[in-house]
């Protein structure tokens, strides 16, 4: 094996600060040197779970996330998935509503999940009439 570009003197318990290159020990959130933080952790923010818990409207966690658009998108879209699977249900004796739940679990999954997109500006509300 061979090691072409890794310094030989980075070791497992040592990350360098991604803004000034600062050795700091593995896993910090800041930097002390030039005063970088991390802005997101594996566990997600405290946003990304009230997203999710308004997406019990789907479309609400998006829009909360600044996705006006997407969720304005999944709005109608829940709206067609309830019409589909309401006439589903009553050809299916009822399943036809799981395909309902399957499609609120994935806004809510999808709006947990996405970045915080939030615009200050209002450019991005063009394509509303
Ligand atoms: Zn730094």
């Amino acid at each position: 094996m061979e090691y072409t570009d890794a310094p030989s003197t980075q070791t497992e318990d040592t990350m360098l600060c991604p803004n000034c290159g600062q050795r700091l020990p593995a896993g910090s959130e800041s930097c002390d040197q030039c005063g970088w933080k991390r802005e997101e952790t594996a566990e997600g923010t405290a946003s990304d779970a009230m997203a999710a818990l308004l997406s019990i409207v789907p479309g609400l966690g998006h829009v909360y996330k600044g996705y006006r658009g997407i969720g304005l998108l999944f709005a109608i879209g829940t709206l067609i998935v309830l019409g589909f699977s309401g006439l589903a249900a009553i050809a299916s004796a009822g399943f036809g509503l799981g395909l309902a739940v399957f499609y609120w679990i994935g806004v809510a999954m999808h709006a947990y999940a996405i970045k915080d997109h939030v615009f200050p500006s209002e450019k991005d509300e063009g394509e509303q009439y």
